[in-house]
C-alpha cells in the first residue's frame, strides 16, 4: 500500500495563513514585522535562499530588508551592521546567510544577533536553551518545520520512537532536541544515528518515525524502514539526470519511490521539508515582533 504523502506545501500554507491575522492585528498598532537577511559574497545557493526567503516576507506583508554585501567585506564591518540591525527597531528578525567567507568567523557573527532578534535559532543562547529545554528561544527554522510537519499531519511524536539520521548543529542535533523537549511537538523517545552508527538500518527499522538528515542522495532504502513507519526526509540534492531539459533532478537522502512502498507516511523532496523552513522563519520574525510589542506596552 502507498504511504501518506505529506505536503509541506501545504502545511506551510497553513502556518501563512495563520499568521496573516497576527501579522494585521501588529499593522493595526503600526507595527510591521521587520526580518533583514545579510549576505555577504555571491555564492548562487544562497542568494536563491536568501531571495525566497524576502519574497515569501513580502507576500505576508513583512517589511523585509534584504542586504548583499561583497566577499571581500571586513569582518569587522559585517558585525558592525548587525549592530546596527540589533538597535533598529523597526527589525525583529536577522538572518546572516551561512556559509561565509572564509575570512569572516561564522561563530563570532552567530554570536553578534541580539537573542531577541535569532530568528535562524542558532546563537549559543537559543541553542542552549532549547537544549536544556528552559526559557524562551526561537527554534531553529528547518527542526521547528519537521516537527510542526509531524503535528500538522496527525503524528504526534510524543511516546513514539523517532530515530534521526545525522547530527550536525543545524539540523540533526536541534531536532533531536526538540523531539525530547517536554511538551506540544516533543515526549518523543529519540535515537540519533551518525556516520559512525554501525547497522544502520537494523537501527532505522526500529523507528515509529524516521527523521533523516544526512545529506547523502537517495541513500534510505525499502528494507532501512518499518513498514507504516512514518518518514521525514530533510535531504536536498541536484542529482544529475540527462533525461530532464535542466540536466538534474532534485532529490532527497532517501529512495521515494520505493520507500514510499513501505511508509505509512512520507515526506517528499522537493516540497517537503524545504517549504516548512521559509514558513518557520516568518512564523519566528512574527513571534519577534510580537514579543517587542508586547515589551513596549509594559
Ligand atoms: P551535514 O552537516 O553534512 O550532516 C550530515 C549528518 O549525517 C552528519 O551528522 C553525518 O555524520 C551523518 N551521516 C553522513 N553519512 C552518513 C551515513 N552513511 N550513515 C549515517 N549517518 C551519516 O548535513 P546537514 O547540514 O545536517 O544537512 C542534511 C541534509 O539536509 C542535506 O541534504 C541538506 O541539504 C538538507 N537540508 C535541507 C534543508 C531544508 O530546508 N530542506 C535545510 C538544511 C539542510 P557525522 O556527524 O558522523 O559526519
Amino acid at each position: 500500500m502507498s504511504a501518506q504523502i505529506i505536503s509541506g506545501r501545504a502545511i506551510a500554507d497553513e502556518i501563512r495563513t495563520e499568521l496573516r491575522p497576527r501579522v494585521a492585528a501588529l499593522r493595526s498598532r503600526g507595527i510591521t514585522p521587520g526580518l533583514a537577511t545579510v549576505l555577504v559574497g555571491d555564492n548562487s545557493a544562497s542568494q536563491m535562499y536568501v531571495g525566497m526567503k524576502n519574497k515569501a516576507a513580502q507576500e505576508l506583508g513583512l517589511h523585509s530588508r534584504q542586504i548583499t554585501l561583497p566577499a571581500d567585506t571586513p569582518e569587522a564591518e559585517l558585525l558592525g551592521m548587525v549592530a546596527g540591525l540589533n538597535a533598529d527597531p523597526t527589525i525583529h528578525g536577522i538572518l546572516v546567510q551561512v556559509p561565509l567567507p572564509a575570512h569572516i568567523d561564522e561563530g563570532k557573527v552567530i554570536e553578534a544577533v541580539h537573542p531577541s532578534k535569532d530568528v535562524d535559532g542558532f546563537h549559543p543562547m537559543s541553542v542552549g536553551r532549547l537544549a536544556t529545554d528552559s526559557g524562551d528561544f526561537f527554534a531553529p527554522c528547518t527542526p521547528a518545520g519537521v516537527v510542526e510537519m509531524l503535528l500538522r499531519s496527525g503524528h504526534d511524536p510524543a511516546g513514539e520512537h523517532v530515530v534521526v539520521v545525522g547530527r550536525s548543529n543545524l539540523v540533526g542535533r536541534p531536532i533531536a532536541s526538540l523531539l525530547l523537549r517536554k511538551g506540544r511537538g516533543g515526549d518523543a523517545t529519540v535515537t540519533v544515528c551518525h556516520s559512525r552508527t554501525r547497522d544502520l538500518g537494523a537501527i532505522t527499522r526500529t523507528a515509529d518515525i524516521l527523521v533523516v538528515a544526512m545529506g547523502r542522495p537517495e541513500s534510505i532504502t525499502a528494507d532501512m524502514v518499518r513498514p507504516g513507519a512514518v518518514v521525514i526526509d530533510v535531504g536536498t540534492h541536484r542529482v544529475p539526470d540527462p533525461s530532464s531539459e535542466r540536466g538534474y533532478r532534485v532529490c532527497g537522502d532517501v529512495l521515494y519511490d520505493e520507500v514510499k512502498e513501505v511508509a505509512g507516511a512520507i515526506t517528499p523532496s522537493p516540497g517537503g521539508v524545504g517549504p516548512m523552513t521559509i514558513a518557520m522563519l516568518l512564523a519566528n520574525t512574527v513571534k519577534s515582533a510580537e514579543l517587542a510589542a508586547a515589551e513596549a506596552r509594559d
